[in-house]
């Protein structure tokens, strides 16, 4: 019997357990040190140089930290898709503001930009858009949208590090973007995330509000004689161990993007045919946006095909998973005006998709067992 082939499997592919065992040895694990600085380095570099990065304790900190330096307030509304994860929602109700939910487009499966004008009163105050599978929204007409109506954008950018929208890096469009290195990311480092500041006006307070509201980062770097509380925040700094593992994924992300990008690519070459047979479609990259390979999916006709794939990979050890409810449509989602039958696309999308195994050290005998157990269903 063969043996099983999760869904996700988190590996070392660099110099993680050496920097993890260095940052023990010097004897400073807490958050700020040497290694959190390096990996910060690291992902400025990767956006260019142009933009300030804090390391967070993971993306869904990231996002309340975007939420507070915004200043929403109660009553405020945030424009988010129904089909996404509930850290990007639940960030903004945190400060007392109002989710809006748009619908998302039947290709790409990010928020349909074209909904976006039609929800905007005089309370909006922000768009969160989300970069599904890494593969960028329609950045060109909501930057317009915002710039119109005068609204932040906050990226969701947890899927998207390294993709771009013609030519320009996705977490790069709005004020704010955030970034995550949960296992189940390209690059991780276990639980961790990023706020990306595209606006130098915002850092000094988001070092305060990552730092429990107190200014010690400005006290360790000299600039004041004592810390003390200054603003709202909270704990949202990482440990250096943990930065150590990251940086030690960083400094190999080439390389993982590159096995990802095989990877990927394999899928759709091999299931290409079986999927135009099936009517299955595959993952939609329109020509303007390069992915970051994050993930591979397969839209099922119904439900019930779904089902019946996931329980016939599920038989022969593969595990392989649907995606997000729609938050319209979940009991949270309720007590904001949502409700079933207001995003139709999520809602049938929701339904039908399907995530097939995808990480780093995915062996090719085991993904040609994936594709061919797949190939092997109903036929
Ligand atoms: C993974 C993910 C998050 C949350 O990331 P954490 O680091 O686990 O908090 C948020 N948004 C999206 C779109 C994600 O995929």
């Amino acid at each position: 019997m063969s043996a099983s082939i999760p869904f996700n499997r988190p590996g070392v592919e660099g110099h993680e357990l050496e920097y993890v065992r260095q940052s023990i040895d010097k004897g400073h694990i807490s958050g700020d040190g040497g290694f959190t600085k390096q990996a910060s380095m690291n992902l400025e570099a990767v956006f260019g140089g142009r933009v300030r990065v804090l390391l967070t304790t993971s993306c869904t900190h990231a996002l309340e930290m975007a939420a507070i330096l915004l200043d929403l307030k109660e009553g405020d509304e945030v424009i988010v898709p129904s089909f996404t994860f509930v850290s990007g929602v639940n960030a903004f109700v945190l400060r007392g503001a109002k989710p809006v939910f748009a619908d998302i487009r039947p290709d790409t499966l990010n928020i349909d930009e074209r909904q976006i004008e039609t929800l905007v009163t005089p309370r909006t105050r922000a768009i969160a858009p989300v970069h599904y599978a890494g593969v960028g929204c329609e950045m060109d007409a909501i930057v317009d949208i915002a710039q119109r109506h005068g609204l932040e954008i906050v990226e969701d950018n947890a899927h998207g590090l390294f993709g771009t929208y013609r030519g320009r890096l996705l977490g790069t469009f709005g004020r704010m973007a955030t970034q995550s290195f949960h296992e189940t990311k390209n690059i991780n480092c276990g639980e961790g995330g990023a706020l990306v500041l595209n606006d130098p006006a915002l850092i000094e307070r988001a070092e305060i509000i990552r730092e429990k509201g107190t200014n010690r980062s400005r006290f360790f770097r000299g600039q004041v004689d004592k810390y003390t509380w200054v603003d709202v925040g909270s704990s949202y700094l990482p440990s250096d161990m943990l930065a150590a593992y990251l940086l030690g994924q960083l400094e190999m992300a080439e390389h993982i993007q590159s096995k990802r990008q095989r990877i990927w690519e394999r899928y759709a070459e091999a299931l290409a045919p079986w999927c135009e047979q099936h009517g299955v479609r595959m993952p939609v990259v329109p020509e303007h946006c390069r992915q970051p390979y994050h993930m591979f999916y397969l839209l099922f006709p119904d439900l019930d095909a779904r089902q019946s794939m996931i329980a016939h990979l599920r038989a022969r050890q593969i595990t392989a998973v649907f995606h997000y409810l729609p938050l319209n449509d979940s009991e949270m989602g309720a007590r904001f005006g949502g409700r079933a039958g207001q995003c139709p696309v999520t809602e049938s999308v929701s339904e039908r998709l399907l995530r097939l195994p995808f990480y780093n050290t995915l062996s090719t005998a085991d993904q040609d067992r994936v594709i061919e157990t797949i190939m092997a269903w109903r036929s």
